[in-house]
């Protein structure tokens, strides 16, 4: 079986995921795309301050690639702020270790087990919940991924 690229884990979902700058016209920007493992590479290390070994053990892979893959999300980053791009963020190949969900009543924003499936929102007890994971056409494939996983 080919395997292309081997899958990167990503702690949770993104929040945001579309980004420009005030004042000019999404049409007349050109779009950069930030791939959701790069987004976790700027969060684990330019975020929560985690060594790139750290960083690159979290998201099981090398430190070479992860090397890389911070680089190239930071040149992302740098081109957003001073070229003035629309940002979007999506894509990759990854699977998330944990899940969001934002409250569509009450805007509360929670983080949650993959393994589970919550329907009400804990502080309004609304229904009208979005998953995050689902969102990026995530959810069993990270709990499968999850359940294979052999660190326990
Ligand atoms: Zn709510
Ligand atoms: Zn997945």
């Amino acid at each position: 079986m080919p395997r292309p690229q081997k899958d990167r884990i990503v702690g949770q979902p993104p929040v945001y995921t579309e980004f420009k700058p005030a004042g000019v016209r999404r049409k007349s920007l050109d779009t950069i795309i930030l791939s959701i493992d790069e987004y976790e590479a700027i969060r684990l290390t330019d975020y929560l301050n985690m060594e790139h070994a750290q960083a690159a053990e979290e998201m099981e892979i090398s430190r070479p690639t992860f090397t890389r893959l911070i680089e190239q999300a930071r040149l992302k980053l740098a081109q957003f702020l001073i070229e003035g791009k629309y940002l979007s963020i999506g894509g990759g190949n990854i699977h998330f270790r944990g899940n969001i969900y934002k409250c569509l009543n009450c805007s509360h924003v929670f983080e949650a087990d993959m393994e589970k499936v919550i329907t009400h929102c804990p502080i309004c007890n609304s229904d009208q919940i979005t998953d995050l994971a689902s969102e990026f056409g995530h959810g069993n494939c990270c709990r499968e991924r999850n359940d294979n996983s052999t660190d326990e």
